[in-house]
């Protein structure tokens, strides 16, 4: 079965949240660094992100796609997997993804890793911190398949 077809049938709900926040906060200053001071300073202005960009929900891309989510359990996924972690923390995940999904292109390349962007999968939040495309041979490569590791988001 081609990789679309069982991840239609097989695959969990997993929301896709990208958010392109291009909106500059007043705190930046003239170097382009985001200002906490300005922050306490200012108590009732909203709180950027750490690069100091305002959340634009008009640029934000929210779906929902169907993937495989498991933790990286065995040592044997574990040593592959190690290829896109840095480290192995025991709640690591890899999840499997198409590269696009009912018209929307997932881009996990761009993918924010500081919890701006995220996936979630079972009421838990998800960072990419690493991706691979796979050719698909099943469909004699011409459809692909993201190959992510997954790391619980930071409440
Ligand atoms: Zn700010």
């Amino acid at each position: 079965m081609a990789f679309l077809d069982l991840v239609n049938v097989k695959g969990a709900n997993v929301i896709y949240h990208k958010d392109a926040s291009l909106i500059p906060c007043p705190c930046r200053t003239s170097e382009g660094f985001r200002d906490p001071i300005w922050h306490l300073e200012h108590p009732n202005e909203i709180e950027c992100n750490e690069n100091g960009f305002l959340e634009d929900p008009s640029a934000t891309t929210e779906f929902t796609v169907k993937g495989f989510v498991q933790p990286t359990g065995s040592p044997k996924m574990a040593r592959y997997m190690l290829t896109m972690f840095d480290e192995f923390r025991t709640d690591d995940h890899v999840g499997m993804f198409p590269i696009s999904w009912q018209g929307h292109d997932l881009d996990f390349a761009n993918f924010d890793k500081s919890g701006d962007d995220y996936l979630e999968y079972d009421g838990k939040r998800f960072i990419v911190v690493g991706s691979v495309k796979i050719p698909d041979p099943s469909d004699n490569n011409k459809g692909h398949h993201y190959e992510c590791a997954l790391r619980l988001a930071q409440p």
